[in-house]
């Protein structure tokens, strides 16, 4: 099958007007050099978003997204990134019809992957399999489910570390994968092998679940990795994301079983967090795919936390979801074996809304009976209540309050409305976001933002870079910082637009991106000329951030040290750093 290269990609960026598409979505009204519009992608209510001719690329100062013009496109169509680029593509007699994404640089390790699925597949298919199958198929999972989800078998007979040997893999490759342990021997043993994907449907992990023996620990997974970053992968995304045009929702659950279990029951709308909590990568990841966000996690009270903070992370990007709890069950896929799909169909067109889920909440301990407890119930229901932006709701809400404490409903709304006042004062001001966050931001901090912005805006800046800053203390700057630097010798020039392409399939860099194009809309950074001078202050506030922290840890090991020659090495090599010698 062919494949989009980045040439392609970039081609068609640079033969695509940002403006004239944004255009064709919402007006834009030419202010100096720039054009500024209404941001789709937050409440906006006056013209924050800025698109730039120039640069190609466009920004909103009030809730930062940013982007090139396939992102925007991308976000604002709930399409994948290379749908975009085949979209605008076609506009220019491109046919990426049968073309796939831009070759992976990860293809081999994947392609070691499919190779040990592929081994797993087998072992459960042969004699040594029957257990295996029998204990799947006792818990419904059917032959059909089996393929569909690639799932398999690790036996101790048969050695998939040896298998890969065969096959050319090294097995430093194997550990660092994660497929063999770091004695030499198959990570997953006797355990019924579940792949888990990416968010384009490549196996980059496995879960082994225990079968035949009840121990504890009944899932094991490989180790992260970079193709394997939990915060940022949902099991499923990629299947989920095709059946979303019949069905305009998505669900979200807590383990890949209960998204198999709904599968098998023709619902497939679903994907899961895989052994970690519902992250701002996550909740970014389906607010691109659809706004109906349903999150039915756990029946238990974890369950129940996790509900929570999954709530509030998505009400940071203004993102409302629907919520499902499964009472006495344990998790979806105890729900559906035990009450079946026309139960949780039910469910999911009964959703509730997150009031109604904190009104739950809020009701446990209290007895409603009781004149002050009703009296704080109420209270707290109302404060809650001034975080939706849906007035229908407020009204229902206060409407049922009121019929079921037999209070008037006036007398809630004037508490309502006392509560929702200073939040009618600070309605969200241009500006703030970006000016909030960097209060908070430390000197070095603050510096590693304003090189990575200069380096995307002048390749000099990158040389300098370079030569001079030893390493970047945050790790995600110091990821973003490497590929600058990699995309540079590749192509021997810089360009924002590009890079945004170049990093689309990179959440994590994406975010920080983010966060920094969106200086562009500040005076002190907006200026034609790179002033060297600055950028040598950026650069002395970084280098003498990871002096000090050096010095500091071992100043730290000094006072633990005991051994006497060994403390002496320490003050030497703190002498050394500090550039003072010693006589
Ligand atoms: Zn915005």
């Amino acid at each position: 099958m062919a494949q989009i290269s980045e040439e392609i990609i970039n081609d068609i960026r640079k033969r695509t007007d940002i403006v004239e598409v944004i255009s064709r979505y919402l007006p834009l009204t030419k202010k100096g050099k720039n054009y500024f519009g209404v941001c789709p992608f937050h409440d906006d209510h006056s013209p924050s978003m800025s698109v730039s001719p120039e640069k190609q690329i466009f920004t909103c100062f009030s809730c930062g997204a940013t982007g090139n013009v396939f992102t925007f496109v991308s976000d604002y169509e709930h399409i994948s990134f290379i749908e975009a680029v085949r979209l605008l593509g076609s506009k220019l007699g491109y046919n990426l019809e049968h073309s796939t994404r831009i070759e992976n640089p990860h293809q081999k390790d994947l392609e070691i992957y499919k190779l040990a699925t592929k081994f797993y597949q087998n072992n459960i298919n042969t004699a040594l399999g029957k257990n295996a199958v029998k204990y799947l198929e006792d818990r419904k999972i059917d032959r059909e489910t089996m393929k569909k989800f690639e799932i398999g078998l690790a036996i101790q007979k048969v050695s998939l570390t040896d298998y890969l040997k065969s096959k050319n893999v090294s097995l430093d490759k194997m550990i660092e994968l994660g497929i063999t342990n770091n004695t030499g021997n198959d990570t997953f043993v006797n355990r019924i092998i579940f792949p888990l994907y990416d968010l384009q449907g490549n196996i980059v992990a496995f879960s082994g679940r225990i079968y035949n023996t009840k121990d504890s620990s009944k899932y094991l997974n490989t180790k992260e990795t970079p193709l394997f970053k939990k915060r940022q992968l949902l099991y499923n995304y990629h299947r989920a994301h095709e059946h979303l045009r019949k069905n305009d929702y998505i669900i979200v659950m807590e383990g890949f079983m209960d998204v198999i279990r709904a599968s098998t029951v023709g619902i497939n709308n679903c994907v899961a967090t895989m052994g970690t909590s519902f992250t701002k990568e996550h909740a970014n990841l389906v607010k691109k795919m659809t706004d109906n966000i349903i999150l039915c996690f756990d029946g238990d009270e974890a369950g129940e936390e996790a509900t929570t903070s999954a709530i509030k992370v998505l009400e940071e990007i203004n993102v409302e979801p629907k919520i499902i709890r499964l009472e006495d069950y344990k998790d979806p896929d105890e729900y559906i074996i035990n009450k079946g799909k026309d139960a949780f169909l039910n469910k999911i067109a009964n959703a509730i809304s997150v009031i109604d889920f904190k009104m739950q909440l809020l009701r446990h301990g209290k007895n409603l009976k009781d004149i002050n407890d009703i009296s704080s119930f109420l209270e707290e229901t109302i404060k809650e209540l001034t975080k939706t932006k849906d007035d229908i709701v407020v009204e229902l809400t206060l409407r049922k309050m009121a019929q079921e404490f037999n209070i008037s409903y006036d007398t809630l709304y004037q508490k309502y409305q006392q509560y929702n006042k200073p939040k009618e004062v600070n309605q969200p001001r241009p500006k703030t976001i970006v000016q909030n966050n960097d209060q908070n931001k430390t000197q070095y901090e603050k510096a590693e933002l304003s090189l990575i912005y200069y380096m995307l805006k002048d390749s000099e800046v990158i040389n300098i870079v370079e030569k001079k800053v030893g390493y970047f203390p945050t790790p995600t700057i110091r990821y973003l910082s490497n590929e600058i630097i990699a995309y540079y010798h590749k192509y021997g020039q810089i360009n924002e637009a590009d890079f945004i392409s170049y990093i689309s399939d990179k959440e994590e860099l994406k975010q920080a991106l983010s966060n920094i194009l969106s200086l562009n809309n500040r005076p002190e950074f907006n200026k034609e000329q790179t002033n060297l001078m600055e950028i040598d202050d950026y650069i002395i506030s970084i280098n003498k951030y990871v002096k000090d922290k050096k010095i500091k840890e071992l100043e730290q090991s000094l006072r633990n040290e005991s051994d006497m020659r060994k403390q002496l090495e320490i003050i030497n090599e703190i002498s050394k750093i500090k550039g003072v010698k010693l006589c």
